[in-house]
């Protein structure tokens, strides 16, 4: 039976889930509150340059995810970026050919997905759910899938008067300060243009030129859970102050053309779910996201998948 099903979430879960189940035939629509897909695989535009903000590369390590990726290459959407900063261990990491963005582009092409579109609440129906948007739009819907972080799908539940359990209800995630920035000057980071742990504040320091995502030159610094947490309550100019003298070993003989704060209140998970995703018991309502069994790019697709094919055999 093709069933009529909404996706809250145009990141790398819901569109995992959302192909898949449009695949075999189901009515799918994604609905994000973004202005564009993709999630924490962000890519942002700082003048002329590209600069990815949130996840800056992936790897693999499963079968399905490895058959996504295959596909991703040989569209050209995704290529190897490197096999390590420090040195070459051998695991291949992913990036985006023109922003990891580009992925979720890609994923995106040919389904329903509607961008700009916040859902604020839910209710059941005798036969599925009602979905209300911030525009006072309703949609209906057979199955629900909700991939937001777990606290974001947890709000959702509420109105609709759902519990999850107490251990999913809790899910706690890092947060993220990034310190994205253009320059002019010739900077220290090398080839492959990424720096992993490379002191105490920063997680990752990336070179978005040497990268090869960004035809100009563009750093991104994002900030470490220590120092995001820390510091997460100050404004955006003394967050900013902090960045660059934090930051000052990367911006040596540089000059900053235009820099910008981005913060990610749910960036990384600190605690998984340990099953792909979780379920009502009438099995109509869905959460699935990084948060389950796997964490990162990888955990999150493999999560839309198994959710999908849970919803594609009940
Ligand atoms: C700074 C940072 C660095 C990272 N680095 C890496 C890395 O190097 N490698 C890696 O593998 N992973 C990395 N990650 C993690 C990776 O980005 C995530 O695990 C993955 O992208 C999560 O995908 P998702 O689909 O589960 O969730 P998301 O991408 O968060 O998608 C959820 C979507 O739900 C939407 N949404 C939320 N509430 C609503 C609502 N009420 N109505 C409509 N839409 C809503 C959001 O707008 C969002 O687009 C990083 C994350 C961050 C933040």
């Amino acid at each position: 039976m093709k069933k009529r099903i909404i996706i809250v979430g145009a990141g790398m879960a819901g569109l995992t889930a959302a192909r898949t189940l449009t695949r075999e035939g189901h009515s799918v629509t994604v609905l994000d509150k973004g202005s564009s897909v993709g999630g924490r695989m962000a890519t942002r535009r700082i003048g002329d340059a590209v600069v990815d903000h949130g996840a800056q590369f992936f790897t693999v390590r499963s079968d399905d995810f490895g058959q996504l990726v295959h596909e991703w290459t040989t569209a050209g959407v995704v290529h190897e970026w490197c096999r390590g900063f420090s040195s070459d261990d051998g695991h291949p990491r992913y990036i985006g050919a023109r922003g990891m963005n580009s992925v979720a582009k890609y994923m995106a092409s040919g389904l329903d997905v509607r961008c700009d579109t916040l859902v604020f609440s839910i209710a059941r129906t005798s036969s599925g759910w009602i979905v209300q948007i911030d525009d006072a739009t309703e949609l209906t819907c057979d199955v629900l899938i909700s991939t937001c972080p777990v606290p974001q799908s947890y709000s959702l539940l509420y109105t609709a008067g759902i519990e999850l359990p107490e251990a999913l209800r809790g899910t706690d995630y890092d947060r993220t300060i990034a310190l994205l920035l253009t320059y002019t000057g010739k900077n220290s980071i090398a080839a492959p243009g990424g720096l992993q742990n490379p002191d105490d504040t920063f997680q990752f320091v990336a070179d978005n030129m040497v990268k090869g995502v960004s035809a100009y030159p563009a750093l991104t610094l994002n900030a470490n859970p220590e120092f995001s947490r820390k510091n997460w309550d100050l404004s955006l100019e003394q967050q900013h102050e902090l960045l660059v003298a934090a930051g000052k070993p990367y911006l040596r003989g540089l000059t900053i053309v235009e820099s910008q704060v981005k913060k990610w209140r749910f960036a990384t998970p600190k605690v998984l779910w340990p099953e792909y995703f979780w379920s009502t018991d009438d099995h109509s309502l869905l959460l699935a996201g990084d948060a389950f069994k796997g964490a990162k790019v990888e955990g999150a697709a493999l999560s839309g998948l198994h959710a999908a094919r849970f919803v594609m055999a009940n």
